[in-house]
């Protein structure tokens, strides 16, 4: 199989045979799970493919391909399992990014939004007295009221938090499949994700300071 890396690395949604979306992967690894019969190509009326039957349609106008011993492939938009019921992974990992995400870039304390190097990370019960690197105790403020508030707690630093931080209530794929610039084949099986409207605002903001989309989607899943 040759393509540049580009190309291989297209991504591709992986849905269930309950037509759920659980994972995003590269072109590559799609191709392998179509050779492999783990997974088949879904077309755009929802047909699903085996790699024969794929590999001998046309690639469709603007589709990236790749080329193959027997020409050129066109690079599916979504793939479904055709024997694992896998569920989607449900726990999304607390991460700095994935906190700035929840947050919509803002800080929680005086409503400024700001690219990723100008925040920081507070946790609103300090980490000096034992608070916990949690989604309940942590949010994304900016470095002048992060250096304000200091080893305090809001109260005592006279400070408020905008709202409550709470665990999102949005699963990892779709905290990456919302992301901007998705193919539009993907949106019937994200539309109904739990989230769904909250996760595109937040992309939303993510992207007015700038964060780009490759960047969030490298530490979110
Ligand atoms: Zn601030």
């Amino acid at each position: 199989m040759s393509g540049t890396s580009r190309e291989l690395a297209t991504q591709v949604l992986v849905i269930n045979r309950h037509m759920q979306a659980v994972h995003i992967t590269s072109a590559r690894r799609a191709f392998v799970l179509m050779w492999t019969d783990i997974a088949r190509a879904l077309d755009e009326h929802w047909v699903a493919h085996a790699f024969d039957s794929w590999s001998t349609r046309p690639a469709r106008e603007g589709d990236p391909t790749v080329g193959t011993s027997r020409g050129l492939i066109g690079v599916p938009r979504v793939v479904q399992l055709s024997q694992y019921d896998r569920m989607p992974r449900s726990t999304i990992r607390l991460t700095r990014r994935n906190i700035f995400l929840r947050d919509g870039h803002t800080c929680q304390y005086c409503g400024r939004r700001a690219g990723p190097r100008d925040l920081n990370l507070d946790h609103v019960h300090p980490r000096s007295r034992g608070g916990p690197m949690s989604w309940e105790n942590v949010v994304c403020s900016c470095r002048a009221c992060n250096l304000k508030k200091g080893g305090r707690t809001p109260a005592e630093a006279n400070m408020r938090l905008l709202r409550k931080p709470v665990r999102p209530r949005w699963s990892p794929i779709l905290a990456l499949a919302f992301a901007p610039g998705r193919p539009p084949e993907w949106e019937p099986f994200l539309a109904n994700l739990p989230g769904a409207r909250e996760i595109a605002s937040l992309w939303a903001d993510a992207l007015a300071v700038g964060v780009s989309d490759e960047a969030l989607l490298a530490e979110s899943a």
